[in-house]
């Protein structure tokens, strides 16, 4: 049976990005566990979520020892920036990704602008992200590595606040019906 990959990122002893009161590792968490809930009431999936207690290339290890081609990931993070006016959502994808990637990538930054009426920063390889390689996005499962809003910028976060219960569910539903057309 295909699998979802659901992780946080960032982890119990890494805060991420914090800005307007935020931490980024509480966020994803949170976030996490609201699509994770919202997927259960709309589908019945085998869905995996990481351990805040592992480190990244802990969490990289695990999904490793049972991600397949058929299988779907996603990282949630939340971005930031020096200047408070960068707004919007993003979505990462892997140089030389599958169609399939791009597509369930494309359809979750629409879901995040449209949901919670922030800029569609659109798809983006990992060469244009800070770190230029994301390990995240190198297991065998289709992957995408969503930044939400930016932490630094307090009209996204007050959006998103908003919004989150409503874009946890039009996640799921994206994964749903991914994993359906998939
Ligand atoms: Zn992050």
């Amino acid at each position: 049976m295909k699998r979802i990959f659901i992780t946080a990122g960032h982890h119990n002893r890494d805060s991420g990005a914090v800005g307007n009161g935020y931490q980024e590792n509480k966020l994803t968490q949170e976030l996490r566990g609201l699509i994770t809930a919202k997927l259960r009431e709309i589908a019945c999936l085998n869905i995996w979520n990481d351990n805040d207690d592992d480190t990244l290339a802990q969490v990289i290890a695990k999904i490793n020892q049972v991600a397949t081609a058929d299988d779907f990931l996603l990282e949630i993070h939340f971005d930031s920036a020096e200047r408070a006016a960068a707004s919007g959502a993003t979505a990462l994808i892997a140089t030389g990704a599958r169609d399939k990637s791009r597509d369930f990538a494309k359809q979750l930054a629409n879901d995040v602008a449209t949901i919670v009426g922030i800029t569609n920063r659109g798809v983006k390889d990992e060469t244009e992200s800070n770190r230029g390689r994301l390990g995240i996005l190198h297991t065998k499962a289709s992957s995408c590595l969503l930044e939400i809003a930016f932490i630094s910028n307090p009209n996204d976060m007050a959006r998103y606040q908003i919004y989150k219960e409503s874009l946890a569910l039009a996640i799921a539903t994206t994964i749903r019906d991914t994993l359906a057309k998939y």
